[in-house]
C-alpha cells in the first residue's frame, strides 16, 4: 500500500500538557498544527495524554481550586487544542529525519514533511517491577505507590503516615526531603550502602531527622488491599538475604526517569542522560526549526504546570520561525528560517552564503524611519 504524504507547518510528537499546549498555541495562530502521539500500549507503557493519565488527583494545577482527576485534566487539554483546528494522529512513528528542512516522519501509513517540529515526547518514570506497582486495580499504582512527590506528597493518605521511598540518587533525596513535610517518618530504601545522589542533596536527607536509611535492601513487594491502598511492602537485605515485611501507607519509586529520546538519538543533541538540550533563552535545540518542550528536555522541574509553560513557548518560538522572525538557538546565536545567523550581542547577521551584514545600522535606520 503507498503511503499518505502529509504536509504541515507545525507537527508535534507527543499529547501531554506540553504537546498540547503547543497545539492549542499554534492552532489558534491559525498554523493547522498535526499532533502525533503513541497509541495506548500497555507493554510499552505509553498513553495518550501522557503520565497524567496514570495519575488519580490533580491538586497543584493551577485554576482548579477543587483539583481535578489527571485523565480528566487531559481530556480538557484535548478538547481545547480540538477547538482550534488541532489534527490528531495515532500512529507509531518509526523513523524521523531532521538533516534537512522539510523534516521527514514516517509512520506505517503515512510519510509526514513538517516545516517546524514540537518534540515533546515526554519522559516516562522508571519502575522496579515488583508485584503490587503496576497501576489500580492490577496494583496500588495511583492507591499508595507514586512516582512524583511533589505531585501526590501532599494527598490526606500520606499525612503522618509511614512512606518508603526507594533509590539512592537526587531524585530519591529530593522526593525524601520534600515527604517529611507531611509524613511521620521516610524510610529511603536503596540497594547499596553507598548514596549516589549529590553531596549537598546527601548531606541535607541524612541531616534530616524524620528521615532513615534501610541500606543494601531491595523491595521485592507491594502489600495492600484495594480498600486500604498500601500496608507494608517485603524487603529483602542483600548481604544476609533476610526478608521483612515492613508496614507502610505509601511508597515512592525514585530510581529515575527515562527521557523519550531513542526516536531522535543521533540526529540532535542530547545530554548524557538523554534528555534534548535547549537553548536557555528559547526552546530551540541546535537544528533550526526543530524545538522540545515539556520532560523530554527537563531533568529538573518536570511538573504538569512547567510542561505547559515550555508547550507554550515552542508554540510561539514556532511561529516566529514561521513568520521569518530570529529564534535563539542553543549557542547563542539566533536563526531565521532563511538560515540568517545574528551573532549573540546583536551585532552582525551572517548570511546562508558566509556574508556578514551589520544589524546595527539596519537598527538604527529603522529608529531614524521612526
Ligand atoms: P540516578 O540515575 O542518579 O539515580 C537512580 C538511583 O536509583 C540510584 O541510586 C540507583 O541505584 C537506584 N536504582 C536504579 N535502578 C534501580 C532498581 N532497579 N532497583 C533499585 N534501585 C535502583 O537518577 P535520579 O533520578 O536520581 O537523577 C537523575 C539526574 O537528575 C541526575 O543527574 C541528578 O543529579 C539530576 N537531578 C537533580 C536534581 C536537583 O538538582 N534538584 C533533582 C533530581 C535529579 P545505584 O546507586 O545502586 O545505581
Amino acid at each position: 500500500m503507498e503511503k499518505q504524504t502529509i504536509h504541515k507547518d507545525v507537527v508535534i510528537i507527543g499529547s501531554g500538557p506540553a504537546g498540547l499546549t503547543a497545539a492549542i498555541y499554534t492552532g489558534r495562530a491559525n498554523l493547522a498544527p498535526l499532533l502525533v502521539d503513541a497509541p495506548a500500549d500497555a507493554v510499552k507503557q505509553t498513553s495518550p495524554g501522557g503520565q497524567l493519565m496514570i495519575t488519580t488527583e490533580v491538586e497543584n494545577y493551577p485554576g482548579f481550586a477543587e483539583g481535578i482527576q489527571g485523565p480528566e485534566l487531559m481530556e480538557e487539554f484535548r478538547k481545547q487544542a480540538e477547538r482550534f483546528g488541532t489534527e490528531f494522529l495515532e500512529a507509531w512513528i518509526t523513523k524521523v529525519e531532521l538533516h534537512q528542512r522539510p523534516f521527514t516522519l514516517h509512520t506505517d501509513e503515512h510519510i509526514i514533511k513538517a516545516q517546524t517540529l514540537i518534540i515533546a515526547s515526554g519522559a516516562s518514570a522508571k519502575w522496579l517491577g515488583v508485584p503490587g506497582e503496576a497501576k489500580t486495580p492490577e496494583g496500588f499504582g495511583g492507591n499508595g505507590v507514586s512516582a512524583c512527590a511533589t505531585c501526590d506528597g501532599p494527598l490526606p493518605a500520606f499525612r503522618n503516615k509511614v512512606l518508603v521511598v526507594v533509590g539512592g540518587g537526587d531524585t530519591a533525596m529530593e522526593e525524601a526531603t520534600f515527604l517529611t513535610r507531611y509524613a511521620a517518618k521516610v524510610y529511603v530504601v536503596h540497594r547499596r550502602a553507598k548514596l549516589r545522589a549529590s553531596k549537598i542533596m546527601q548531606d541535607k536527607a541524612l541531616a534530616n531527622e524524620k528521615i532513615e536509611f534501610v541500606w543494601n535492601t531491595a523491595l521485592e513487594e507491594i502489600l495492600g488491599t484495594p480498600e486500604d491502598g498500601v500496608t507494608g511492602v517485603r524487603l529483602k537485605n542483600l548481604q544476609t538475604g533476610a526478608e521483612q515485611v515492613f508496614p507502610c501507607a505509601g511508597v515512592f519509586i525514585a530510581i529515575g526517569h527515562k527521557p523519550n529520546t531513542d526516536l531522535f538519538r543521533g540526529q540532535i543533541e542530547i545530554d548524557e542522560v538523554g534528555y534534548i538540550k535547549t537553548s536557555g533563552h528559547s526552546t530551540s535545540t541546535n537544528i533550526a526549526g526543530v524545538f522540545a518542550c515539556g520532560d523530554v528536555q527537563d531533568s529538573v522541574y518536570r511538573q504538569a504546570v512547567t510542561a505547559a509553560g515550555t508547550g507554550c513557548m515552542s508554540a510561539i518560538d514556532a511561529e516566529r520561525f514561521l513568520d521569518h522572525l530570529p529564534v535563539a538557538m542553543p549557542t547563542g546565536d539566533e536563526v531565521t528560517i532563511e538560515g540568517e545567523h545574528i551573532t549573540p550581542d546583536h551585532k552582525t547577521i551572517i548570511e546562508p552564503d558566509g556574508t556578514m551584514i551589520s544589524n546595527v545600522a539596519a537598527a538604527t535606520a529603522a529608529l531614524d524611519e521612526c
